[in-house]
């Protein structure tokens, strides 16, 4: 064996420890997606556009009309661990807006060639517009002032973001297609459309080189889930769709509402919606678990529908365990996901009772 001579420990330069912790953070542009439609949420907005180039790869924009920025904020926007939702380590534990620590803007600036933001909050005249690389404000041009400048529009903010991992090469190979990258964008929009129709958000999705949206749903009070199921996915399934009993576990210290297929509705893979405090995310546990309740139910091969909105205390949630935020742990996993199968089962055998149907012991 040859003999291995101890190298010399050094630092790694701060701006590849903060292109490596962007790459964890933005996978792909569904991801960068939902940081911003997050944000947006969390800044009030009632109409959520976007629009995107090759799948968001080229250009991923998002439009708003939330709180905006102060002038005064720009230049600590994009800087890491920089934040207005978060204040102190025991703030953490009763996080009730999606953003935490101030991650997601930062690690777009780290990993696109530019990005800027248009800003303007309901008490300034005129729009500020700033252009940020790494982290920090830039000049829009070299040899420009790298200050915010005033310019027209509109309440709320822009945020565009060009050439995802033009510096990450490793990444940008492992991105799918532009087509397959926008579904998976897509399908991150009309999932927050879904939950947020009924609190009066309306979202639209398109392609820059297209005029027709993809996804339009109105922002009105007036509009239910099923009114945006209905428009994002059709009547076959909102018509078979049985409302979950609404149910409240003091306890265990959650509630859950949402909707799920019943017996005469199947596909050949599951559709699941799955929000915690309002926050998309990804609950392999009940899946598993709802889907091996509808075994007996469908059709062999048959799978359901399935939107669920579980509001949990927050000091009971860990949303802390993944960088992306996208896996969720809370305490009494396993009881709270027992007693969700047990409600979906009682409101399907609730249903309709000219659908009869019997579960299998
Ligand atoms: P976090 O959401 O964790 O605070 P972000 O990097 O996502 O971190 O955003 C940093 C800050 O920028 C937010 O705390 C918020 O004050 C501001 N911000 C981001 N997006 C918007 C937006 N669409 N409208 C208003 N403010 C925003
Ligand atoms: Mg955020």
């Amino acid at each position: 064996l040859a003999r291995i001579e101890p190298r010399s420990i050094q630092r790694l330069d701060e701006s590849v420890v903060n292109r490596i912790a962007a790459g964890e953070i933005i996978h792909r542009p569904a991801n960068a997606l939902k940081e911003l439609i997050e944000n947006s949420l969390d800044a009030g907005a009632k109409m959520i556009k976007i629009t995107l180039k090759e799948g968001g790869i080229k250009m991923l924009q998002i439009q708003d009309n939330g709180s905006g920025v102060r002038p005064n904020d720009l230049p600590l926007l994009c800087e890491r661990f920089a934040t207005s939702k978060l204040r102190d380590f025991s703030d953490l534990s009763k996080m009730t807006t999606f953003g935490f620590r101030g991650e997601a803007l930062a690690s777009i600036s780290y990993v696109t060639a530019s990005m800027n933001v248009i800003s303007k909050t309901r008490d300034e005249p005129c729009a500020y517009k700033a252009y940020y690389t790494s982290g920090v404000l830039v000049p829009p041009k070299p040899g420009q002032s790298s200050a915010p400048q005033r310019c027209a529009g509109t309440d709320g903010t822009v945020i565009t973001a060009e050439d995802l991992f033009y510096n990450v090469p490793q990444r940008r190979r492992a991105l799918k297609s532009s087509s397959e990258e926008y579904n998976r964008a897509l399908d991150v929009a009309a999932k927050y459309a879904v939950h947020f129709g009924s609190r009066g958000v309306g979202f639209v999705c398109r392609k820059a080189s297209s005029n027709a949206a993809d996804l339009s749903t109105p922002s009105s009070p007036t509009t239910t889930t099923i009114d945006t199921i209905r428009l994002l996915h059709g009547t076959s399934v909102a018509r078979e769709l049985v409302k979950l009993k609404p149910f409240e576990d003091k306890r265990l210290g959650f509630q859950v509402e949402g909707y799920i297929s019943g017996a005469n509705w199947s596909s050949k893979r599951t559709t699941m919606l799955c929000f915690i405090n309002h926050r998309l995310v990804d609950c392999p546990v009940l899946k598993k678990s709802l889907e091996a309740m509808y075994a007996s139910l469908l059709p062999k091969g048959g799978h359901p529908w399935i939107y669920i909105s579980l509001d949990i205390e927050p000091e009971r949630v860990d949303v802390n365990v993944h960088p992306t935020k996208k896996e969720v742990h809370f305490l009494d996993e396993d009881e709270i996901v027992e007693r969700i199968c047990q409600v979906a089962q009682e409101s399907l055998a609730g249903a309709n009772s000219s659908r009869t149907f019997q579960f299998a012991q």
